[in-house]
């Protein structure tokens, strides 16, 4: 990793999965690329889940372990969800990402950003300390909010909080060899309270007796409480007669779900969790910024040489792109419409989401599926719904800020004509 103090083409705050892929794919197209961070190149902290199949080939080498058996129990039914899902080894991805940089490599630099300001086309980025940095694109990958870019969330903020443990079990707290993506039974709680605050179990087999389990709340307005995960996950383990034997981990998370498309002014990129890469519905974000990372490098790198302004505004093009825009605005009333269903409706509301067909509950859940088709599986969703779980829904639709209005007539039009 070299260090200098030039103008460098691009420099990416945050040392994160996105910052690490943007920055590696930049470098590999000769551009000169400096990462600035609070740490040095680190293994990343969190436990990063996905579906084997929305990992560019070259990070498969980076899977620990990956699960062909994965499941659901939702309302009455167990659902196999018949598509592989991988844990990473974050220790590995990360080199495996620092490698496509190579031959030129990337800069690396320990600061914590404060601030950044444009003179004569040239940003230069501040952190804690007085140190700055000179750069022609600048990207904030600095996480969920951002710093250089704060994102505005609109109600407040939706949050997905869980706490998880991996640890020793003698009797093994879900299926063995199988990944289960979300367990909705509630045996250690009272309807009432799970009504109130709804969580489910995510839980992975990594082998012998050792098995990872989280208790999560997909996602809350205002948040469920860590502390009140953590009582939960230990109440359904003693509940299930299988209390972890020896903690090895543990891990906590909480990040906001209801990232509205960026704003791409400003001459500032974002990526990542920093640039609303979170897909609103699952959570999930790592493998799309995997895949996200070359096209915005691309762009850059097409762009640079017409000037910063032309890189940037490409750079905010390859991103989100107008129809990603209006994917975004439907996942946002996904997201209203999950908020305001009773919690003691949201397993169903899972029965019948899987229940679709594999191609449906799969496009909703990726990032980049098109506003129309998004709109046209919302409603099969709700036709297949029970009634129940219709009109909650309903109502999110109908009071759910910020949504296209075209994108949804244009999905109902065949649905309502069929
Ligand atoms: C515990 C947990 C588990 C998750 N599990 C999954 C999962 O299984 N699958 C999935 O797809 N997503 C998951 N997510 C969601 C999301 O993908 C992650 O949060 C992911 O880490 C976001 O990547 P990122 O690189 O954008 O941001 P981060 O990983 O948050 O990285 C931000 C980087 O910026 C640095 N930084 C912050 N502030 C500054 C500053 N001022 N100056 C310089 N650098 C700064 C940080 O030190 C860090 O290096 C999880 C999130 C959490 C919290």
């Amino acid at each position: 990793m070299k260090a200098g103090g030039t103008v460098t083409d691009v420099l990416v705050v945050g040392g994160g999965p996105s910052g690490v892929a943007l920055a590696a794919e930049v470098a590999a197209r000769n551009l000169t690329v400096r990462v600035v961070a609070p740490h040095a190149p680190q293994p990343f902290p969190a436990t990063y889940g996905a579906w084997l199949d929305d990992l560019p080939e070259w990070a498969r080498g980076s899977v620990a372990h990956a699960w062909s058996d994965v499941r659901v129990h939702a309302g009455r039914a167990v659902t196999p969800l018949l598509r592989p899902y991988a844990l990473l080894e974050n220790a590995q991805l990360l080199s495996a990402l620092l490698g496509r940089a190579e031959p030129g490599g990337l800069w690396w630099d320990v600061g914590r950003v404060v601030g950044a300001q444009r003179d004569a086309g040239v940003w230069r980025v501040h952190s804690e300390g007085g140190r700055s940095w000179r750069a022609r694109v600048v990207v904030d990958a600095s996480g969920h909010g951002g710093t250089l870019r704060r994102v505005a969330f609109r109600r407040g903020a939706a949050l997905q909080t869980a706490y998880g443990l991996v640890g020793r079990f003698r009797v093994p707290p879900s299926a063995p060899g199988a990944m289960v993506w979300m367990d909705y039974r509630h045996p250690h709680l009272p309807g009432g309270a799970f009504g109130a605050a709804p969580s489910f179990l995510y839980a992975m087999h990594l082998g012998g007796d050792v098995y990872f389990v989280e208790e999560t709340s997909l996602v809350a307005r205002p948040a469920l409480s860590v502390e009140a995960l953590r009582a939960r996950l230990r109440a359904r383990l003693e509940a299930q007669g299988t209390p972890c034997a020896e903690v090895l981990s543990t891990e906590v998370c909480a990040f906001p779900m209801n990232a509205p498309a960026p704003d791409a002014g400003g001459g500032l990129l974002a990526f990542g969790a920093a640039g609303g890469l979170v897909q609103p519905v699952s959570g999930f974000q790592v493998a799309g910024a995997l895949a996200d990372a070359p096209l915005v490098a691309d762009a850059l790198a097409a762009h640079l040489p017409f000037g910063p302004d032309a890189a940037s505004r490409a750079g905010w093009a390859a991103l989100w792109p107008a129809a990603r825009r209006e994917t975004r605005a439907v996942q946002l009333l996904g997201v209203e419409a999950l908020l305001g269903l009773p919690g003691a409706h949201l397993p169903a509301f899972f029965e019948a989401f899987f229940a679709l067909p594999a191609a449906q509950w799969r496009a909703f859940l990726a990032p980049r599926t098109p506003a129309g088709e998004l709109a046209r599986i919302m409603l099969r969703l709700f036709a297949r719904a029970p009634m129940r779980v219709r009109a909650p829904l309903a109502r999110a639709a109908c009071t759910a800020p910020g949504v296209s209005a075209r994108a949804l007539a244009r999905a109902a039009l065949p649905i309502l004509g069929a």
